[in-house]
């Protein structure tokens, strides 16, 4: 019905080139995938709400956003805990 879609929440105010919509369009940032050294966000046109692109922050970037007093972090050792 006439559902109006005239929500401005936090679009990041890019678009994208997507191949349904023949055109660019706007894009929402949806959290895709989390991984232990970064994060995977996946781009989702507002039109057809397909996916039209993706984007990796890493833990670098993440610790410089947070910026909190950085502590060397010690490489893991892969400890076998399997007999
Ligand atoms: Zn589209």
């Amino acid at each position: 019905m006439g559902n109006m879609q005239q929500q401005f929440e936090n679009l990041t105010a890019s678009s994208l080139y997507c191949d349904k919509c023949k055109t660019a369009m706007p894009v929402r940032e949806r959290l895709l995938l989390i991984l232990p050294d970064k994060e995977i966000f996946d781009y989702l046109c507002t039109g057809c709400g397909s996916s039209v692109g993706q984007r990796e922050v890493t833990a670098g970037e993440k610790l410089m956003a947070q910026s909190t007093a950085r502590r060397p972090r010690r490489a893991r050792v892969a400890h076998p805990l399997l007999p």
